[in-house]
This record gives structure tokens, C-alpha cells and sequence, in this order.
């Protein structure tokens, strides 16, 4: 079973590594993009950092700590990543419902629906070039474990490099999105990629 404690750690190291690659997840949204999608997740996370810190021990089960990570997201980053990856973390939290501790299969659900909230959100779906490309296939994996999830969402990030996008700031290049891998797939492999390191030890 998952405590609040292992969601906080899930939070603290997805905020770790957001800190660590904000510098080339901004690279990568220079070329297909505007160049913020790093410094958007950081000021994000660093707000998530600081809302879970302060919330303590209020926020006392799983499902508030994504809700609060969820809602601070939507509230701090102005981009369409912020929206999309709040309603990811929101509706992940609101399916675990208040229940202290949740197994792998009752997180693994509510990813899913997390991810389905997200498509339904962006109008996305795999292929399109967005997050989803790295969500869908990553979170399709979590049956098996957590560092395969981690693993496929790192290849579906890789494998948007021939993508042409049809979502999204970068689907305003047409044609010359391809060749370039997307900043939102790459910084989902970095969340469910925390995950693992968390569920690890
Ligand atoms: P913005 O494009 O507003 O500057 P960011 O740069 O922070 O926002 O985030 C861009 C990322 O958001 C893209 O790389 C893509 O993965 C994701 N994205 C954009 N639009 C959508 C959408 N409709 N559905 C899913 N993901 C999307
Ligand atoms: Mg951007
Ligand atoms: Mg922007």
C-alpha cells in the first residue's frame, strides 16, 4: 500500500528533477514552441513544493496531496501545460478518493482516468505530437511496474521526434514540427520516471 508520504516523495522528486532538466525542457520548446515550457513546470513545481509544505498535516491522504498539487499547477503556470498536468494530478487525486493508503492497481485506475481527463481536456490523442504520447503508452505499462511505465513513457517521448503536431503551439509549424522531440512527452517521462524512483526506494 501507498501512504500520503509516498505521494509527498512522488511530488518532491518530480519537483527535483523538473529543477534539474528545466534548462533543456525549454531548449526543446524553443524549435516547435516559445521557449518556457522548463521555466513553466518549474515555477509550477517549486509552488507545489512550497503548497505541500505549508499544507502539512492538513493534507493527510493521497488524494488531497495530488489535488493540491493539481490545483496549484493550474493556478501558478499560465501555459497550456500547467491547465492539462493540474487536471492530470486533480482527477488522479479525486478518483483516490480520502482513503489514508492506496494499493498500485487503485493508483494505476486513477492514472488512467487522470490521462483520459487530460485527452478530454486537450482534445489530444496519441500521435498528435503532446504529453499524451508519453501518459498514454507509460501509464498503459504501470500493469507491470512502475519503472516499465517510466520506460515507455521515455520511449513514447523519443518516439515524437518524426511526429508532425496536430496540437498545440506546435502544431502552428505544420510540417516543420517534425524532427524535433516534444517538451511535454519529454517532461512526462520525467514524472511517471519520479514515480518509479519513489516506488523503487
Ligand atoms: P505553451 O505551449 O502554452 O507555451 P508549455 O510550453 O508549457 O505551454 O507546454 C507545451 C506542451 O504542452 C507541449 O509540448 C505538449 O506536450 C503539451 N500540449 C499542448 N497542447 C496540448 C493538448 N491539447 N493536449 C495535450 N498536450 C498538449
Ligand atoms: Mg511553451
Ligand atoms: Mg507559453
Amino acid at each position: 500500500m501507498r501512504d500520503t508520504d509516498f505521494f509527498r516523495r512522488w511530488m518532491d522528486t518530480a519537483t527535483a528533477a523538473v529543477e534539474r532538466e528545466a534548462d533543456r525542457l525549454t531548449e526543446l520548446d524553443s524549435p516547435i514552441g516559445d521557449a518556457d515550457h522548463g521555466s513553466n513546470l518549474l515555477r509550477g513545481f517549486m509552488a507545489v513544493r512550497a503548497a505541500l509544505a505549508a499544507g502539512e498535516p492538513a493534507v493527510a491522504s493521497p488524494g488531497e496531496v495530488l489535488q493540491l498539487a493539481g490545483r496549484t499547477l493550474i493556478s501558478t503556470v499560465g501555459g497550456a501545460s500547467g491547465p492539462l498536468y493540474g487536471t492530470l494530478l486533480r482527477r488522479t487525486g479525486k478518483e483516490l478518493g480520502d482513503a489514508a493508503e492506496v494499493s498500485d492497481d487503485a493508483l494505476r485506475e486513477a492514472l488512467y482516468a487522470g490521462v483520459g481527463a487530460v485527452a478530454q481536456l486537450g482534445g489530444a490523442a496519441p500521435g498528435d505530437k503532446t504529453m499524451l504520447d508519453a501518459l498514454v503508452p507509460g501509464v498503459a505499462a504501470l500493469g507491470t511496474s512502475y519503472r516499465a511505465a517510466a520506460d515507455a513513457a521515455e520511449e513514447g517521448a523519443r518516439a515524437t521526434v518524426p511526429l508532425q503536431a496536430r496540437k498545440g503551439r506546435a502544431s502552428y509549424l505544420g510540417e516543420r514540427s517534425i524532427g524535433h522531440q516534444d517538451p511535454g512527452a519529454t517532461s512526462s517521462a520525467l514524472l511517471l520516471n519520479a514515480l518509479a524512483e519513489v516506488a523503487e526506494g
